[in-house]
C-alpha cells in the first residue's frame, strides 16, 4: 500500500516548485507564488479521480472525518453509527464533536453489518459512518437505503480504500461525503494529509471553512475576510500538497502493481481449503491494498501470525490481538480516559460498552489475518513469498 515506498524525482520536483517561492500556505500570498497553488491542483486531480463536484483538503484523514461530520452538521449529543472494526480516528473524530460513538457488528465484508445498523438507529441517531477497511467495501446499496428511509447522514471513511470502486463509482465518492488520508502509511501519501469529498454545495462549503477558522475565502485579501461561524485550523500545507499531487497522478500505476501482487498471493492461498476469504459485494472491486483471508480457528490466526513473523512475512496483523483497530482492546475508550471533562450526555451515551459484546465482530476478527500489499516487491519475491505463506499456513494448522 504505501505510496512511499516508490518515492521519485515526480515527488522531488513538485517539491521543489514550492521551495523555490518560498510560499508554503495554500491561502494567499497571490503575488509570491509564481503561480504555483499545490494544494488547489492537488484538489482538482482528486475531484477528477473521485468523480466528485468538490475536494476539501485538509491536514489529516482523523481531520478529514472530524470536518466531514461537522459540515454535515453532526455535533453535541447526536450518535453516530460506525463498525467495531476500524482505525481509533473514526470515534476520536466523533467525540471531538461532542457526539457519541455507536459501534456495532460488522459481517464477512470486514465492515458494518446493514441488520446491526438498522436496529442501532434510535431519535438520537444522526449519521451512520462506514469505513471502507483495508481496500474493500461493504455492501454500500442497503446502507444507503437504510440511510435514505431513516433521514440519516451517510459518511464514508475510504481511508484504507483508495483506488476502488463499487458498481463503477470511486470509493469515497459515493455516500453523502467521503474522507481519505494521505498520512505516510497510506496508498497515496502527502506525508500527513486528508480530503473531504462531497457532491453536496453546502457540505463543501462548510468544510472549506470550518477547516481554515470559518474564513469565507471571498476575494484575494484575506484580511477582508469575514465568519460565516467557527471554525478551527485543519489547512494542509503547500509541502505536503505538492508531495500528494505527484503521487496521485499515479494512482493508476499504484493500484496496478497492488491489484498484481495481490492477485499472486491470493491465487497461492486459494489452493488450501483452511483459507477463505472476505466478501466483497457484487459490483465491489477492492483497491488491493491488503489481502484479508480467515482460517478456521482463533488459535490457528494466533499461530499463523506468529509463524508469519518468525519466517519473515511482514506487514500482516491480526487485528483481534491489536489495540488501533478493533474494539477489543480499546480500553481508553471503553474507561472513558478523557483529558479533559467529557458531558453527562455522552458519558450516558457511551454506557453500552460497559456490557455490550460483540460476538459477530468477534467471530470475523478472531479468525482474520490482514496482509499489507507493498508496491516494491519484485515478482520473483512476491511468488517466494505467497509459497512460505502457503507452507507455514499448512504446516501450522495441520499440527
Ligand atoms: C489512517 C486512517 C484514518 C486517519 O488518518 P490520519 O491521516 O492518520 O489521521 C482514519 N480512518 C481510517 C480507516 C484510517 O485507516
Amino acid at each position: 500500500m504505501p505510496g512511499f515506498e516508490l518515492f521519485s524525482d515526480l515527488e522531488r520536483k513538485e517539491v521543489n516548485d514550492v521551495l523555490d517561492n518560498g510560499v508554503l500556505m495554500r491561502y494567499g500570498f497571490d503575488g509570491m507564488r509564481k503561480g504555483h497553488w499545490k494544494a488547489k491542483e492537488l484538489e482538482s486531480e482528486l475531484q477528477h479521480a473521485f468523480q466528485s463536484k468538490h475536494v476539501q483538503l485538509v491536514s489529516s484523514g482523523t481531520a478529514a472525518v472530524s470536518v466531514a461530520l461537522a459540515s454535515a452538521g453532526v455535533g453535541a449529543g447526536d450518535e453516530v453509527i460506525m463498525p467495531t472494526f476500524t482505525f481509533v480516528a473514526s470515534f476520536e473524530a466523533i467525540m471531538m464533536l461532542g457526539a457519541i460513538p455507536v459501534l456495532v457488528d460488522i459481517d464477512d465484508t470486514l465492515t458494518l453489518d446493514p441488520k446491526a445498523v438498522e436496529s442501532a438507529i434510535t431519535p438520537k441517531t444522526k449519521a451512520v459512518m462506514i469505513v471502507q477497511m483495508c481496500g474493500s467495501m461493504g455492501n454500500m446499496d442497503a446502507l444507503k437505503a437504510i440511510c435514505r428511509s431513516n433521514d440519516l447522514i451517510f459518511v464514508e471513511d475510504a481511508c484504507q480504500a483508495i483506488g476502488g470502486t463499487y458498481k463503477n463509482k470511486p470509493l469515497g465518492s459515493i455516500a453523502d461525503v467521503g474522507c481519505f488520508s494521505f498520512d505516510f502509511v497510506k496508498t497515496i501519501t502527502c506525508g500527513e494529509g486528508g480530503a473531504v469529498v462531497t457532491n453536496n454545495p453546502e457540505y463543501y462549503r462548510h468544510a472549506d471553512h470550518y477547516s481554515d477558522h470559518g474564513h469565507d475565502h471571498i476575494g484575494n485579501d484575506r484580511g477582508a475576510e469575514t465568519h460565516p461561524f467557527l471554525g478551527y485550523n485543519f489547512r494542509i500545507s503547500e509541502l505536503n500538497a505538492a508531495v500528494g499531487l505527484a503521487q496521485v497522478r499515479r494512482l493508476p500505476e499504484f493500484i496496478a502493481i497492488q491489484k498484481k501482487n495481490f492477485t499472486i498471493i491470493r491465487d497461492e492461498l486459494s489452493k488450501l481449503s483452511s483459507v477463505t476469504f472476505r466478501t466483497v459485494p457484487d459490483g465491489g472491486e477492492e483497491s488491493y491494498a491488503f489481502l484479508n483471508f480467515f482460517l478456521p480457528k482463533l488459535e490457528d490466526a494466533r499461530q499463523v501470525s506468529k509463524a508469519f513473523k518468525e519466517n519473515g512475512i511482514d506487514a500482516c496483523f491480526h487485528y483481534y490481538d491489536n489495540n488501533w483497530h478493533y474494539i477489543r482492546k480499546w480500553d481508553h475508550l471503553k474507561d472513558l480516559k478523557s483529558l479533559f471533562p467529557i458531558t453527562q450526555e455522552v458519558k450516558q451515551g457511551l454506557k453500552y460498552l460497559e456490557t455490550k459484546t460483540f460476538e459477530q465482530s468477534d467471530q470475523y476478527i478472531a479468525r482474520n489475518i490482514s496482509c499489507l500489499i507493498k508496491l516494491s516487491w519484485a515478482e520473483n519475491e512476491v511468488i517466494e513469498r505467497a509459497k512460505k505463506m502457503s507452507e507455514i499456513i499448512s504446516s501450522t494448522i495441520a499440527k
